[in-house]
Parts: C-alpha cells; sequence; structure tokens
C-alpha cells in the first residue's frame, strides 16, 4: 500500500514518529509537511531525535488566520494528493494540517485514517475541537487512544470503521524512557534546578494566550506559585506575551526559555514537581510519567487522567491551582491508553481496513 502521512506540528511528529517506522517496514509512506510548524525548534529537532524519516514533500505554509492557513495548506496538498494519488491519507489529532489532510482526501475519494480519533473537549470554540469534529466525520478508518474515545464516535455514529489501539504518543514516551533517564543531571543542571523542587509550564491555547485578558491572567498565576517555574515558551505564547506588554512580567515570574526538544522536554517532565500546561499531550505525558497536572483549562480530552486524580481542571484561576498543587498524588495509577504497542495496531488496522 501507498500512504500519504500529512502532518505539520509538533505533537503529530512526536505520534508520527511511532507510526512511520512500522509503517515502513510493511507499507511505502510518503511524508507531507504542511510547514504549519516550520522552524528548527518546533520541527526540525523532532525529526532528529526522534529519528522521522525526512518528508517527501513539503508545503511551506505557515503563519496566518486558522482559515486562511487552512485554505493556503490545501490549495498546494489538494493538486499533490491528485497527483500521488495515494492507498490512503493517514492524519494525526486536530490541527489544521488535519483538517486539510481530511478534506484533500476526502475530495478525492482516498479513504482516509484518522489517528487519535475520538477525542472531544466539547467545547466548538476552540479551532482543534473543529478539527477533529470534522475529521472524523470525513474518516474511514477511526483508530482511537482510548474505549472511551471509541465510544464517542458510536454516540455520534461517526460513518467510518472504530478500532481502539491505544495511544502512540505512550509508545514514544516509552521507547525513549532509556535515554530520557540517562539526560537527567545535564538538564537539571543546565538548567539549574534541582529535581521534584520546580514546576514545568507550558501555554499556548489561543483561548489561553491570544487576548490581554487572559494572558495576564496567565502572568498573575505564575507570579503567585510558591516553588520555581519553568516555562518553555511557544513562538505564539512569546510573540503574544510582547505584544501585550507582558514579557517583563512573564521573565520575572518564570524562568522562560526557548521550546524544547522532545528529550529535554521529557528528562524536565519527569523530574518536575507538578506541570502546568494547556496542553493535551503533556497532560497525557504528565500521567505516563506520574507526575501530578494541574490543566489550564477549563475541559480536557483526557478525562481518564483527571478521574484518576492526577490530572485537575483549573482554567486560569491561580487560587485553585495552588489547591491542586497542593495535594498530594494519588496512590494509585491505573494503566490508561495502551502498552506502548500502538504504532503495531496502527499499522495493522490500515492492513485490514
Ligand atoms: N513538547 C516538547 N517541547 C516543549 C513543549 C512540548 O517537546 O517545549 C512536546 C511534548 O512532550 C509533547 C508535545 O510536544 O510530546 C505536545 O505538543 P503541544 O503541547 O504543542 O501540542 P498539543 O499536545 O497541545 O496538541
Amino acid at each position: 500500500m501507498r500512504v500519504a502521512t500529512v502532518l505539520g506540528n509538533r505533537p503529530q511528529f512526536v505520534k508520527a514518529s511511532a507510526v512511520s517506522r512500522q509503517l515502513r517496514t510493511r507499507h511505502e509512506e510518503i511524508l507531507i509537511h504542511t510547514g504549519q510548524h516550520h522552524d528548527a525548534d518546533l520541527s526540525t529537532v523532532f525529526f532528529e531525535e526522534l529519528e522521522l524519516p525526512p518528508p517527501e514533500h513539503e508545503l511551506r505554509v505557515a503563519g496566518a488566520s486558522n482559515s486562511s492557513q487552512l485554505a493556503r495548506m490545501l490549495r498546494k496538498l489538494a493538486p499533490l494528493l491528485a497527483k500521488l494519488h495515494p492507498d490512503a491519507v493517514l492524519v494525526y489529532g486536530d490541527t489544521n494540517s488535519t483538517l486539510a489532510g481530511a478534506l484533500g482526501a476526502a475530495d478525492l475519494g482516498i479513504p482516509l485514517v484518522h489517528v487519535e480519533a475520538g477525542m472531544r473537549s466539547f467545547d466548538r470554540a476552540m479551532p482543534e475541537e473543529r478539527n477533529r469534529v470534522l475529521t472524523d466525520q470525513l474518516a474511514s478508518l477511526l483508530l482511537c487512544s482510548s474505549e472511551r474515545a471509541a465510544a464517542q464516535l458510536h454516540k455520534e455514529q461517526a460513518p467510518g470503521e472504530v478500532v481502539v489501539v491505544g495511544d502512540v504518543m505512550v509508545d514514544v514516551a516509552l521507547a525513549t524512557r532509556e535515554r530520557v533517564a540517562a539526560l537527567g543531571e545535564s538538564v537539571l543542571r543546565q538548567f539549574g534546578l534541582r529535581s521534584g523542587e520546580y514546576l514545568l509550564a507550558t501555554a499556548h491555547r489561543a483561548g489561553n494566550v491570544d487576548d490581554r485578558e487572559h494572558l495576564s491572567a496567565f502572568v498573575d498565576l505564575l507570579e503567585n506559585l510558591d516553588r520555581p517555574v519553568l516555562l518553555p515558551l511557544h513562538p505564539r505564547t512569546r510573540t503574544r506575551l510582547r505584544q501585550h506588554g507582558l514579557l517583563a512580567r512573564a521573565k520575572r515570574a518564570a524562568l522562560l526559555a526557548a521550546p524544547l526538544g522532545y528529550l529535554e522536554f521529557a528528562t524536565l517532565l519527569h523530574h518536575a514537581r507538578a506541570v502546568l500546561t494547556d496542553s493535551g499531550g503533556v497532560q497525557k505525558e504528565a500521567y505516563l510519567a506520574r507526575v501530578p497536572c494541574v490543566t489550564l483549562r477549563g475541559e480536557t480530552e483526557w478525562t481518564e487522567t483527571v478521574a484518576t486524580g492526577w490530572n485537575t481542571l483549573v482554567g486560569l484561576d491561580g487560587a485553585a491551582a495552588r489547591a491542586a498543587l497542593a495535594k498530594p498524588a494519588p496512590s494509585a495509577h491505573p494503566h490508561l491508553y495502551g502498552d506502548g504497542r500502538a504504532a503495531e495496531r496502527v499499522v495493522a488496522a490500515i492492513a485490514q481496513h
């Protein structure tokens, strides 16, 4: 089979690194990088560290508003898919690159495979939620991280075949465990941090960082934490902090860093006392690393992490964040999201479909 994988941003490089390796043992894969994340910090480092094969095609579409970025992606992707005419198009997660791949495949009648299908925040104000719902309606093979995601797709009567494969990010976390453990001390030293004594924070969701009021509440929350905070800054967040005149305050509230590579970030996550984040992937990785997570959103797609007590949703409420951080970590840690062999099941499901 010839499978065209359409991807374009940081978490998709992580997910694809698990699947591409397996996929290429049995099928031909053509990697199409949309360019949504294109620089060294958000793209190149993941290809290098996680040994993701270089893309066969680069569309170089970045920036601009959501809808115009999607339109520009489709303008380039549609003729490329028409020329390649693969047997299937594979997409990950919930970004513009996901939806562009889905619409491009649907237009040409090419079967669409969606990895991480069925996740829902039930907040249609989030572009990610709209991308997920629309992609799931177009996919002919819906590969889910959990039973709950599969149940959601059945409830929505999604037209495609639904298979629970587990989570491919778990595969990556397990496969890199030893490399991450070996990095421990040197990475902590580099940032001047001590294991278990600092907080790791990330924020980049539009709802938290785009307007001044929310971004200022985020900085306020950071200012009132009682431990050192390391904040690797997503470029979107750095730009907004600068635009809204909040960068100096953020610098006083936290140790700011450039976006980190996967291995460095995973190391700092493992040694953190707790994580504060609005990222989907980081909530899941914190759970796997048994690090308590405080989620800077009012809802999450990864509800199992909340139900087990490892993740607390606080939005941008500083008092709620401090209360969550004061709680002891739960003693039980049930097995969620699979066994590190999700990519194998993705490939098997594609072959059988
Ligand atoms: N990540 C990273 N460096 C960072 C922040 C995050 O490597 O400085 C990784 C993180 O470990 C996870 C992925 O990026 O694998 C999550 O991406 P992001 O938060 O951008 O997207 P989301 O999961 O919210 O869609």
